[in-house]
């Protein structure tokens, strides 16, 4: 009788017929990517995805019907599944994933005119090595509001007719100053400027002329002025398509791995849930879950209570009997930077869904930590349906660390559990994952609603 543990490899444990399913899903999920690449466009998929399968809008004050699919989206940047019964009591069973990703955000007054180029200045958004997001192509998301209170959706640089923009870095026969900086410093913050435009307009009497063609670009198809960038939401994301890696495909390099290789296999498995289920995808989770769309915000706890109402069922005890998993990605040990990870507890790649029983940096500091209890049940159900699956810790215990959505969930007096996609080069433009592991998380979702 063998005692040990030993993880498996999916690849290597699955037969033919499951890994053509993991491959069918792979090609669901490549083409949700390529077209949600802002936590606005992820949410409106999501709800077209939900409607197809019978999910109905859902509004505060809205009656609910035992069995009934609803939605409910919050300010059209997170959004709510959920399939209830009277039975509500014994607790919701519940996925926790964020359609948000690091990216670079322009700034309020964005635009100006230097040596021949329109550049538009920029802030990131959520934590990322600067230097990364030089000389790839990005595409531009978003919304802009116009003084009259009408707004129009922004999206350049998806499609192959459509220009893209850019961001500089220096030549390396320059580069000697540059490459002896710390990697944090080796592009500022103040040089992740973009690359808008570089040709003038015929106008005289402009000083800006390149400026000036920009705007009557702008303003032909957006029907905009300068001024109204004051009021707009506009990102620059990677535009690249998510493509297969490797001669036997077995990866996925893409843009917002992080979390939307969660947030998909979530829905999927909503779509097939048992009643007493749901699936929040929140935002803002890059920047610390804050806002009215991030986790923190009071209006999920809402959500729950007028459930609660609707039957007639104490919130409280309905919260206590809840469980939730947080479906955030996990760090993939990595043999070319081994000396970070801890590889007995690290996930590694085609190994299955990751649960990390904590978070949090040091000492868990600020993080999760799930109880023994919850971790069991979990178990159980992973191995009952014979999910590959494998523990995971960030790193080596004084090499950082971060946290997820749990922490938040788990203050309302709900288990929660950290479960995830492992992934490689996370928060880079382009990361990569594992077929195997992106399919495993929808089964091992699918398996904990449908219980
Ligand atoms: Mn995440
Ligand atoms: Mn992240």
């Amino acid at each position: 009788m063998d005692l040990t543990y030993k993880k498996k490899n999916f690849y290597e444990e699955a037969n033919k017929g499951e890994i053509k399913k993991c491959f069918e899903f792979a090609e669901g999920y490549k083409d949700f990517i390529n077209s949600a690449k802002t936590e606005r466009e992820a949410c409106e998929i999501i709800v077209e995805m939900a409607k197809k399968e019978g999910f109905k809008e859902y509004k505060f004050g809205d009656k609910i019907l035992p069995h009934e699919k609803r939605y409910f989206v919050n300010r059209g940047k997170s959004v709510v599944l959920f399939r209830v019964n009277e039975k509500l009591e014994n607790g919701l069973r519940i996925l926790g994933a964020h359609i948000d990703s690091p990216r670079i955000d322009l700034k309020s007054n964005p635009m100006y005119e230097d040596n021949g180029f329109c550049f538009l200045k920029t802030q990131y958004y959520g934590g990322i090595k600067k230097y990364q997001w030089t000389t790839v192509p990005l595409s531009l998301h978003g919304v802009v509001v116009r003084r009259d209170g009408t707004s129009v959706k922004v999206s350049i640089g998806e499609s192959e007719n459509e220009p893209v923009f850019y961001i500089n870095d220096l030549l390396p026969h320059l580069g000697q100053a540059q490459m002896t900086k710390t990697g944090d410093k080796i592009i500022s913050g103040e040089q992740l400027n973009l690359v808008f435009g570089g040709m003038s307009s015929d106008d005289k009497d402009v000083k800006e002329k390149i400026k000036q063609n920009v705007l009557k670009i702008l303003n032909e198809k957006y029907n905009i002025t300068e001024e109204d960038f004051l009021s707009a939401e506009l990102s620059a994301v990677p535009a690249m398509k998510a493509r297969d890696v490797g001669l036997d495909r077995a990866f996925i390099a893409g843009y917002g791995h992080d979390d939307r290789s969660c947030a998909y296999p979530a829905v999927k498995a909503l779509f097939e849930a048992s009643d007493n289920s749901m699936a929040i995808l929140v935002d803002k989770e890059e920047i610390g879950s804050e806002g009215t769309t991030g986790m923190k915000c009071k209006v999920y706890e809402d959500l729950l209570e007028e459930i609660c109402k609707n039957f007639k069922a104490n919130t409280r005890l309905v919260r206590a009997n809840s469980k939730c998993l947080s479906a955030d990605v996990e760090s993939c040990y990595d043999p070319n930077f081994s000396d970070v990870f801890e590889p007995r507890n690290s996930a590694i790649i085609s190994h299955g869904v990751a649960i990390s029983k904590f978070s949090g940096t040091r000492g868990k500091s600020s993080g999760s930590d799930a109880s023994a209890e919850l971790v069991g049940i979990v178990r159980k159900i992973f191995s009952d349906n014979n999910i590959t699956w494998q523990t995971a810790d960030l790193g080596k215990v004084d090499g950082g660390g971060g946290g997820t959505i749990a922490k938040y969930v788990a203050s309302l007096n709900i288990d929660t559990l950290d479960v995830g996609v492992p992934v490689i080069s996370m928060h880079a433009p382009y990361e990569l994952i594992s077929k195997a592991d992106l399919y495993s998380a929808y089964l091992a979702f699918k398996a904990f609603v449908c219980e």
